[in-house]
Parts: structure tokens; sequence; C-alpha cells
């Protein structure tokens, strides 16, 4: 999925837009930063946001490209130790220098810092060798991150005056090392070594052959600055069989030196609310996800499962009509993001806007409908104590709906209770069905690879449809088959009618808000596993 590209914070044109006629093709290497994607440079980003090709590794955040125009074109290089090389080198070189002769912005999109063991000046001597122009955009580099997201500040006045970047890269078979380990060892206060994993023993040996206390603190931080960050600590002694033991394997730093004691106190990131937490969190598509924000803000690492599509209907004659003489309607009640989103698209299409509306009131579902709604320049009247169908009938009810026109903008299949309970209490009901509720195909494997792998702490639903197609999509074949694939899985539901689902289901929900929006399911979420 592809989100819009947020705006720019400043207006920024590249010289190849300011001069088109001279429009020659240019490399922009751009650091990506360590994972987080927010650790991108503001430069980096306006670059992905003007890129026609765009050229990223193993270990730049997929979130980043969620920047590039649609329309680019992607190519994945690859390149992860250890694993066949989706484009050699050179394959890779001659892509960029080909893109650039055709006269494409190329972004060259790398982890970390293209210049930190990142092959990045070896790209750029080809591209100087056949005349390309290019740009380079420094990145946060891991090892920075790595130490900064695992509490550890890798310089301190009162530990260490200096570091070193090494790489642990090399094949300790061979003859002459090109680190000199003498000078490392003691000469140097932090050290960290890029690409160590494999080598570990063969690092910590030479260090301590060479003079380094068999006592100083090591740090091992994997996947540093994402929800995925998992980090060890020991000694030069026992790091490399503590490594072993926990299984952590590379993407992985090693940070060597008495700073390191310092994380029993600096441990930021790691103790955040939700660090460790894998959240399948389930939506529809089109729905931005405020949840999947809130709950990363807050550590967790989630997997995003999308139950429902969103499909327009083809006929809206329905609503056309209603929307010919809306004066007569007394009320317009909303009860979905969506049905305020393609009631708008609707009418703005039909040439009308917010103020054809001023004849009606308005009523709306819950508070976020609300907000949405006031985007769209429209107040509701009439928000509902409790944010659910059965609680905006009732407000209506309180207030006399005989007689009364309504007019309900929604999904082709929706509940039922609004609608019927109006029609019981005497009033007019239109239902104008603008889209349709559609579930996804073929996600099953991933989904139950997810369940199956054992680590998913809590799934998510913010409405019935979600809880529905979720079990769709998981296409249990018993309900004793659901069960085990849900064992060890807790379930938050945002509220009574979800929740209701979910234990129809015969599956238990574990975590349910007060208020039935975002906000306090985060706030549920959170304080569920804090006691
Ligand atoms: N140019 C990159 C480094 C590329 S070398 C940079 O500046 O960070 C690849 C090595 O970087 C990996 O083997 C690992 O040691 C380290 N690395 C990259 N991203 C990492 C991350 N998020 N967490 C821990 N180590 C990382």
């Amino acid at each position: 999925m592809r989100l819009a590209a947020p705006q720019a914070v400043q207006p920024f044109l590249l010289m190849e837009e300011i001069d088109n006629s001279q429009k020659k093709g240019k490399v922009y290497l751009v650091g990506a930063g360590p994972g987080d994607p927010g650790l991108i440079t503001v430069r980096g980003r306006y670059l992905l946001e003007k890129a026609e090709v765009i050229v990223y590794d193993y270990l730049a955040s997929r979130r980043l490209l969620t920047y590039v125009p649609a329309d680019a074109q992607f190519v994945y290089a690859g390149k992860r130790g250890g694993v066949k090389h989706t484009h050699t080198q050179d394959e890779i070189n001659q892509m960029l220098v080909d893109f650039a002769q055709e006269g494409k912005i190329v972004v060259r999109l790398k982890g970390g810092d293209p210049f930190i063991f990142g092959r990045g000046g070896e790209e750029l001597e080809v591209l100087a060798k056949h005349n390309v122009s290019f740009e380079v955009v420094p990145g946060v580099t891991s090892a920075t991150a790595a130490a900064t997201y695992a509490g550890i500040p890798i310089t301190h006045r009162d530990y260490t005056a200096s570091v070193a970047f090494l790489t642990g890269h090399e094949d300790p078979t061979k003859d002459k090392s090109n680190i000199d380990w003498q000078k490392i060892a003691t000469g140097i206060g932090t050290i960290v070594v890029y690409m160590g994993i494999k080598n570990l023993p063969f690092i910590v040996k030479n260090l301590i052959d060479n003079g380094r206390s068999p006592q100083t603190p090591v740090a091992v931080v994997r996947w540093a600055s994402t929800p995925e960050q998992r980090s060890v600590v020991g000694t030069l002694a026992d790091i490399a069989d503590i490594v072993k033991e926990s299984e952590i394997k590379p993407p992985a730093l090693i940070v060597i030196g008495e700073v390191v004691n310092l994380r029993g106190t600096l441990d930021w990131f790691e103790k955040r609310a939700l660090f460790g937490k894998r959240i399948i969190v389930t939506r529809t598509r089109e729905q931005a996800s405020e949840l999947v924000a809130g709950l990363e803000e807050n550590g967790a690492s989630c997997y995003e499962c999308s139950t429902i599509n969103i499909e327009p209907v083809e006929d809206y004659h329905i609503l056309d009509e209603a929307l010919e003489r809306i004066n007569e309607y007394h009320w317009i009640l909303f009860t979905s993001l969506n049905g305020v989103k393609y009631f708008f698209k609707r009418l703005y299409d039909k040439g009308l806007d917010a103020r054809d509306l001023k004849g009606p009131d308005i009523g709306v579902v819950g508070k976020s409908t609300a907000d949405l709604l006031l985007e769209y320049g429209v107040n509701a009247d009439l928000i509902p104590p409790v944010f659910t169908g059965e609680g905006l009938a009732e407000s209506l009810l309180d207030q006399g709906v005989e007689g009364r026109n309504v007019l309900i903008p929604r999904a082709v299949e929706g509940r039922e209770i609004l609608p019927e309970t109006l029609r019981g209490a005497g009033a007019q009901v239109t239902i104008a069905p603008l889209y349709i509720n559609v579930p996804p195909q073929g996600r099953r494997d991933e989904l139950r690879a997810e369940l199956e792998s054992g680590e998913v702490g809590m799934v998510t639903f913010t409405s019935s449809s979600t809880v529905r197609n979720f079990l769709t999509m998981v296409d249990a074949e018993s309900q004793e088959e659901l069960e085990q694939l849900m064992a060890g899985v807790k379930i938050a539901a945002i509220g009574p009618i979800t929740a209701k689902t979910v234990t129809d289901s015969g599956l238990k929900v574990d975590v349910q808000p007060s208020q039935y929006t975002i906000i306090s399911m985060i706030k549920a979420i959170i304080d569920f596993y804090q006691c």
C-alpha cells in the first residue's frame, strides 16, 4: 500500500526542474538512516518525493518508499550478508549509470549513511567515470542509532574521548588484517563493529589478546531503532556465548567500551510500555491507521492486516435523488468515516458543497466521524453519549422522530438497528448505499504464518466487519483450529458491538475501552500490558 506523500515543509526545486531543457539524469545517493523511517534527513525525504527511479537496499526502511511517487520505477537492489544477492554490485553500478543516462532523477537509497560501510564511494566512482552527475545526502549511521536506542551515549566525558567504527566482515583466515587490532584494542575508548556477528569470537579474541580487559562491557543491538530491536549485554569474555545462546542474527552492531554501563540508567527505547509486543491491527485498507501510529509510538511492532477493501458503488441514484430534495430531510446521519467520505465526494462531483446542507440537522455515530465531518466544513449537531448505532438511535428518539425524514448514507450492507429503530418510531428513513466492504483475497498464508509464529500478543478489531473478515481470512477449518491459532493471542475490541461479534465467534475479548475511540483503545491496550 502506498500512502499519499505528506506535504514538503518548504518549497523545493531540483536544478532539473528549474531548467528542464537541460534535463540530464542525476543520481542522488541518499542515506535512509538506521531503520526508523523518521530518522531520514529532511533533504533525503524531499528527494524521495522527486524520484523518478528509486533503487533501494535491504536495510532501507520500506516505509520510506511511501514518499516516492507511485508512478516512479521501484528497483530492489537487495544485498544481504549470506543471502544470494538480488543484483551484483557491478549490475547496480551499471543500472545507476543507465537510468541517469536516460535522463532520470534517480534516488539511490541506502541504509544508514552511504559512506559508512555502504559502498557509496564505489558507486559514485563509477558514476564519475561515466560523467553522470550526482549528489550525496548523509544519513544517521546505524552505529550511533544502535548506541542511542540501546541507551548508550557513544562518548561520555567520564568514560571515553574517542570512538572507532570497524568492519567485522574481514575474513579471519586472511594473513594480514586491514585493522590494526593492537592499536585499536587499547588506543580507542568506544569501539563499534559493523557486520561483526559471524566473526564475533574472532573479534573479541583479537581485542583481549591485544590487551583490552576481558571485563570490558559490550552490547549487541539488532535492528536498532525499529520495533524489532533486540539487545543483549555482556563483557568481552562472555558476549560471544550470550549472542549465540540468544540467537542474535545480523543485522546487528557490537558496541564495546565502558559507556555500555550507562545503559542501566539511560535505556529509554526498550522501556516503552508496548516494546516487544507484536500486535496484529486489522483495519480497512482505505483508513489511515491512527491505531498503528499510537501503538508503535509506545513501542509495539504492528502487523497491519487489511481486512476490508472499500469500493464505491456503481449506482448513486438513491443519494442523487435525496440530494435533489435535500431540504426536505430533517436529519442526515453518518454512521461511518467512509459514509462521510463518499457522501462528500458525490456532493462535490455534483457541483454542490457544505452550504447546500444547511437545511437538515446532522447526526454522527461518534467523535471520529464528527472530526472527519468538520474537515468537510460541517459541525455535527448530534453526537450521542454512547458511540454506537443504538446510542445514536436513542439520542434521536429522545428528540422525537415521528414524521421526520432521515437520510443515512452508508455501506451497502450495514447494521439495520438504527434505521429499524427510527422507522419503528415513525420516521421516514432513506438508506443511500455509497460503498461496499469487500474482504481482500489471498492474504491467508501470510496471516496464518504470523499467528503460527507464536509471537503475536494481540489482535485489535475496530468494527464487526473487521472481525468477520479476519475470520474469513484466517479460514480455520473448525472452531478447534481457530482456538488453536488464537491460543495465547489477546483480543482488543473497540466497543460492545465489535466485542459481541468476537464472542459470538467463540473467542474471548481481553481489552475493551470505555470510550469507543482509537485513543481510548490505545490507552486501554497500554493499561492492559502495564498491569
Ligand atoms: N551504511 C550502513 C552500514 C551498512 S553495513 C550504516 O551507515 O549504518 C551493514 C551493517 O550495518 C549490518 O551488518 C549491521 O552491522 C549494521 N546495521 C545496519 N542497520 C542496522 C540496524 N538497524 N541495527 C543494527 N545494525 C545495523
